[in-house]
Formats: structure tokens, C-alpha cells, sequence
């Protein structure tokens, strides 16, 4: 895999946007609408057993949260469809900085940049990255749970 097609993978604050929820290409949306296809009909049931297992009352709600993961519409962060629901300041501030990632950046770690375990999290990506390179950090995420 190149550097290049791994930076596109990449948001610029480090999270991998094709293994993300919201991602219009990821994985996660085409299970879910493959899921929520062989449950058609489960329904009726899921009201049966309902009787027995009381938490199959809250199957209309399971069902409302599959529905959401069949809707991601996301392109990326570095797409021109970005609709990251995320409040991050380095969507916009890398491109005035010149940089693809927070750790390349010469006001890196600025403190506008998240709070709390947030922060922490972003400090942690970042400061990997930039210990094992891009490619080694977006092969080694991946193979952990993406949340
Ligand atoms: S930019 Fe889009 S795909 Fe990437 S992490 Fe944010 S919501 Fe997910
Ligand atoms: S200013 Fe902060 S948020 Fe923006 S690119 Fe630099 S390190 Fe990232």
C-alpha cells in the first residue's frame, strides 16, 4: 500500500475514516444494510419473544440504530463531501498550516485541539505516527477495534 493511498485514509487528526460509521464506503454501512435485509420481517418475532426475553421489546429501537448505520453519507476528511460530525479544528487549519497530519504540524500539540480523553486520544495517534511513520501507524490501527 503507498503512502499516498494511506494518507487518504487517514483523517488529519488520525482516525481511519473507512472503517468509520459515517464513512459513505465503509464497511459497517454495507453490513448493517446486509443485516437489516435478512432481518426483513423479523419483527413479529422479535414480539414473541418478547414474552420470555423482555429486552426484545426494544427491538424497534435496535432496529432505529440499524437503520442509522446503513445511512453514513461521509466522504472523508479529506473529501469534498466531509460531513464529520466531529468538532475538530485541523479539518480546515492543516490546509493553512501546509500539513496532512496534526504531528507534522509546527503547533503541534496546539491546545485548541480537543479536550479530555479526546485530546488524550489524538495526542496518542499522533504521537505514534510520528514514532512508526504513517503506513507502519495505519497498519497497526487496523488491526484493533476502530472504536
Ligand atoms: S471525516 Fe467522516 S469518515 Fe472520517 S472520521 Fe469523520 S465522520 Fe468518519
Ligand atoms: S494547529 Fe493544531 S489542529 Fe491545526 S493542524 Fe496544527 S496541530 Fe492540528
Amino acid at each position: 500500500m503507498m503512502n499516498d493511498e494511506v494518507r487518504t485514509k487517514l483523517s488529519v487528526c488520525g482516525l481511519d475514516c473507512t472503517r468509520c460509521v459515517d464513512y459513505e464506503n465503509g464497511e459497517i454501512k454495507s453490513l448493517s444494510a446486509r443485516l437489516a435485509d435478512l432481518l426483513s420481517g423479523y419483527e413479529r418475532v422479535a414480539k414473541l419473544k418478547s414474552v420470555n426475553n423482555p429486552f426484545f421489546k426494544e427491538y424497534p429501537l435496535f432496529l432505529e440504530f440499524l437503520h442509522h448505520f446503513t445511512q453514513g453519507s461521509c466522504g472523508g476528511c479529506r473529501s469534498d463531501n466531509l460531513r464529520c460530525p466531529i468538532e475538530c479544528n485541523a479539518k480546515t487549519c492543516h490546509r493553512q498550516h501546509r500539513v496532512d497530519f496534526c504531528f507534522e504540524c509546527k503547533e503541534y500539540p496546539c491546545d485548541t485541539q480537543f479536550e479530555g480523553k479526546t485530546r488524550e486520544r489524538w495526542l496518542e495517534r499522533n504521537n505514534r505516527m510520528k514514532e512508526i511513520g504513517v503506513k507502519n501507524y495505519y497498519l497497526e490501527q487496523s488491526k484493533l477495534s476502530r472504536y
